[in-house]
């Protein structure tokens, strides 16, 4: 199972489900931005969630996910599009802390309280929506619970979580979210209550899942649940020369005549995913006289 995400009902209906592997999207983007491993973790938590809320859009809706905090991290920003397109960068990619006291990834440690967990949505038949919360944890599944219950008023309960191997590259990544439906009955609040707490690793589960189904499974349980969509989920970033190009022309035509004379061309990298776009002097100079 790799990079796919499913919406799905469960309980009569009454809770709504998003599962998601996104392991392939978060393994492009260790290798994209050469990220270490709590780095790796934060990123692709971030990825992961934004994959998850994403998906909750309509059309050609899309999403800006930041988050900020004062941990060696700096900013991680990931965007993505109902269509599961993602991608998301960290400010510092090479973070790798010892392991926090549980043994497991120091994530929190790494993003550093405080801070905040900002959501733009960029919505295409209304006002575009902000919502921001402060870091609770650093852990960011917690973070993005509360955001979704201070900022969008949904109750819901998501995981996140990225298994990184020894030598850097990551094993599986993905998540869930889960949400209780007005109307929803206090018994089967209790018993998804119970379930979840039951589940154990979730990275485990998701490792050990052949299939994305086994996941929602393992999460309401069998035969409990009915599939309203499916679609891949992959690391997308629509950069070109061309946009870039574009870029260029709006800079001061003091700060081009600069590259021109100094630096002889330009090299631009973008940040997103870390493709590298060579502009030539004669290139530059073009730009320059169509200012
Ligand atoms: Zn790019």
């Amino acid at each position: 199972m790799k990079g796919q995400l499913i919406k799905a009902l469960a309980f009569d209906d009454q809770i709504r489900v998003f599962v998601v592997d996104a392991t392939d999207l978060v393994k492009r983007a260790q290798e994209k931005h050469q990220t270490w491993h709590t780095a790796t973790a934060a990123l692709g938590r971030s990825l992961v969630a934004t994959a998850l809320l994403s998906a909750n859009l309509k059309g050609d809706d899309h999403l800006l996910v930041q988050i900020k905090g004062n941990g060696p991290l700096g900013l991680i920003s990931c965007d993505g599009d109902t269509q599961g397109r993602i991608r998301g960068y960290v400010s510092n990619p090479n973070v790798a802390l010892e392991l926090n006291s549980k043994g497991k990834l120091d994530v929190a440690r790494a993003v550093g309280l405080p801070g905040s967990l900002k959501v733009s949505k960029y919505l295409a038949d209304s006002e575009a929506f902000t919502g921001q919360v402060e870091l609770i944890s650093g852990e960011l599944g917690e973070d993005f619970t509360y955001y979704m219950a201070v900022s969008e008023q949904t109750p819901s309960s998501i995981g996140l979580s990225v298994l990184v191997n020894p030598d850097e590259s990551v094993q599986s990544a993905g998540g869930f979210m889960i949400q209780v439906l007005p109307g929803t009955s206090d018994e089967v609040i209790d018993q998804l209550e119970t379930r979840i707490k039951s589940l154990g690793s979730l990275s485990e589960l998701i490792d050990g899942s052949e299939a994305i189904t086994d996941l929602l499974d393992s999460l309401v349980g069998l035969n409990n649940s009915r599939v309203i969509s499916q679609q891949p989920v992959e690391f997308y970033c629509p950069c070109s020369k061309e946009r870039f190009r574009k870029s260029l022309a709006v800079l001061d035509s003091n700060m081009l005549q600069q590259m021109i004379d100094e630096d002889k061309g330009a090299e631009v990298i973008c940040q997103y995913c870390s493709a590298t776009y060579q502009f030539s002097e004669e290139e530059l100079k073009a730009i320059l006289a169509n200012q």
